[in-house]
C-alpha cells in the first residue's frame, strides 16, 4: 500500500489489465473505509477489506471486479449498460442525483466525465486536493482508451478540460501512479 495522503492509500498491483484501487479511512475514529475502484477481483489485499462504501469511476469489470455481494457500491447510471467489457454489479446502486457523495469526514464531489465510458465519473475531495480519474485522465495528461464500445474522443476530451480546470493537487487515476501537481 503506497500513501497517496493522510488516510488515502493506493493498492496497486503490475497487470495491465487490473486498476488501482484507494482505499480512503475514515478520520473519525471509527477505522470505517471506503473504496474507490475495487480492481478485477484478484487485486492483492482488497478481499481482506470490509469497506462500508465502494465508489466506482465506471463500470469496467477490471475496475468493479472486486465488489463483493455485501458491499454497498455506487456507480453511475450511465454504466449499467450490457457490454463486454461493461460489467455494473448486480446489486449496484446508482449514484445520488445532488452528485455528492458525503461519507464519515469525506466529501465526495461526483463529476460526470463520460468519453472512456457513457457512465465514467472523477471523484474530487476538494479538501485534500485529491481527484480520482478513473480511466478518463492519467499522468502526463494521458487519456484513457475510447475504442471500447460506447467510447467517445470528443466527449473525453472535454472530460479532461473540466478535469483540468479543477483545483486539484494530486491526480490519483485508475491504473499505474498517481501524479501530484504542486
Ligand atoms: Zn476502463
Amino acid at each position: 500500500m503506497e500513501p497517496i495522503f493522510q488516510g488515502i492509500l493506493l493498492l496497486r498491483d503490475g497487470r495491465d489489465l487490473c486498476s488501482n484501487a484507494y482505499v480512503v479511512r475514515a478520520r473519525d475514529g471509527s477505522e470505517k473505509i471506503l473504496l474507490v475502484d475495487s480492481g478485477d477481483g484478484k487485486l492483492e489485499g482488497v478481499a481482506g477489506l470490509e469497506p462500508e462504501l465502494v465508489l466506482l469511476t465506471h463500470g469496467h469489470f477490471d475496475h468493479t471486479g472486486g465488489v463483493k455481494k455485501r458491499w454497498r457500491a455506487l456507480l453511475h447510471e450511465g454504466d449499467f449498460l450490457g457490454d463486454r467489457f461493461i460489467r455494473a454489479p448486480a446489486h449496484a446502486e446508482k449514484y445520488p442525483l445532488e452528485m455528492r457523495v458525503r461519507w464519515r469526514d469525506w466529501n465526495f464531489e461526483i463529476i460526470h466525465t463520460p468519453g472512456h465510458t457513457p457512465g465514467s465519473v472523477s471523484i474530487f475531495e476538494r479538501k485534500s486536493g485529491v481527484l480520482f480519474s478513473g480511466d478518463t485522465l492519467f499522468s502526463e495528461g494521458i487519456l484513457g482508451r475510447t475504442d471500447l464500445g460506447f467510447g467517445s474522443q470528443e466527449q473525453i476530451e472535454q472530460s479532461r478540460d473540466d478535469l483540468l480546470a479543477l483545483d486539484y493537487s494530486v491526480l490519483c487515476p485508475g491504473h499505474d501512479g498517481i501524479e501530484r501537481r504542486r
